[in-house]
């Protein structure tokens, strides 16, 4: 049984933190399978020895480091299978994202291996790994169980927790890459952030959540200047992730994050039941909905009902004049 290859994602300075939950889960693994979790990163002149080594605090023994372009998935895939032929890993695991995904899916499809996407469960059974990857609208789990030499495993974002293991400074191995003609024909131009991506919604005090009440993505800025005022972040259901009006970052419940903040309040949202079970734990559950009826009000502190075109507004200029009093 080989090594297990964890991919991480690394951007001016600093490392992804999906990535740091692959590596920490991929450690995790290893020891159970007896093996050990090796990390591979591509980068520039920024991408020090210093900074691969602390990769060792998540459980990674050795890290494969290439010069490459970073964020890129074709000079990844020739990386990734350079390591995987000359160390012979077993299984190569990503912690997800659209990046993941195409660097997996082309890994995959040059090493003639299996690959499950949007993992949310890895188990060693036999001695070797089980991926769980939700289905039919998450109301089901699917097994992928792997043939061959090498497994592929690409989670859901946020499926894998982060956690330091307290281990020292990773060996760090040169890789020198013969990349394919075809690998950096592309440059990246500019990258971006999504909006609300950079907002950590599990630490938040105050979270401002939005469904599908607020009509389009664009009545998400009616949530942001809530929580703008009040110094909190915003939250969103799953009705309006999947329409693409608010990231998956910030989707409470089951298939989604779970938080507790101070005050959680809910605008347009129907409360079903897999938006509650994310979110009923909040210290104070504050609604507004025009539906006198919305099982929301079964298990809020505060209802509102009326709607929130007309409220949010108000209340954000009533936070806004109390705050600046
Ligand atoms: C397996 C599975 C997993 C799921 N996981 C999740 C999950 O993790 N998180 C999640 O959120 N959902 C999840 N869902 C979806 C969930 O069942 C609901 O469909 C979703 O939560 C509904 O989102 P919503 O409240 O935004 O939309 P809706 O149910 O459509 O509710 C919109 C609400 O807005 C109100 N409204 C409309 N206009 C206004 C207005 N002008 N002013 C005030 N109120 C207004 C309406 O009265 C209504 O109550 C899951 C579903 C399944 C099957």
């Amino acid at each position: 049984m080989g090594n297990i290859l964890v991919y991480v994602l690394h951007y001016e300075g600093a490392f992804n933190k999906n990535s740091l939950g692959a590596v920490s889960e991929g450690a995790k693994l290893a020891g159970e399978l007896g093996v050990e979790c090796d990390a591979v990163v591509v980068g520039g002149a920024d991408l020090t020895n210093d900074l691969c080594a602390t990769l060792g605090s998540y459980g990674a023994k050795k890290v494969y480091k290439a010069e490459g372009a970073e964020g890129l998935a074709q000079p990844v895939i020739d990386v990734m299978a350079k390591v995987i032929d000359d160390n012979g890993h077993s299984y190569a695991l990503f912690g997800g994202g659209l990046l993941g995904f195409e660097i997996g899916a082309g890994l995959a499809a040059r090493k003639q291996a299996g690959v499950t996407m949007e993992v949310t469960g890895v188990n060693v059974e036999g001695g070797k790994l089980v991926a769980e990857r939700p289905i039919l609208g998450d109301s089901q789990i699917s097994v992928s169980k792997y043939r061959g030499d090498l497994g592929i495993i690409i989670g859901r974002i946020n499926a894998f927790e982060v956690k330091e293991t307290g281990g020292g400074a990773a060996e760090v191995v040169d890789v020198a890459v013969e990349y394919s003609p075809w690998s950096n024909q592309a440059t990246m131009v500019q990258r971006g952030e999504q909006r609300g991506a950079d907002v950590n919604i599990e630490d938040a005090d105050i979270l401002v959540a939005g469904g599908r009440g607020l009509g389009k993505a664009e009545g998400f800025q009616l949530c942001e200047d809530l929580a703008g005022a009040f110094g909190g972040a915003v939250a969103a259901t799953r009705a309006v992730v999947d329409a693409g009006w608010y990231p998956y970052a910030a989707q409470i419940g089951q298939t989604g994050k779970t938080v507790a903040p101070k005050l959680y309040l809910a605008a347009g949202i129907s409360g079903a039941i897999q938006h509650k079970v994310g979110m009923q734990a909040s210290e104070n559950i504050v609604a507004i909905n025009k539906d006198a009826n919305a099982p929301i009000f079964e298990f809020s502190d505060l209802g509102i009902v009326g709607d929130l075109n007309k409220i949010l507004p108000k209340l954000t200029e009533a936070v806004k004049a109390k705050k600046g009093a």
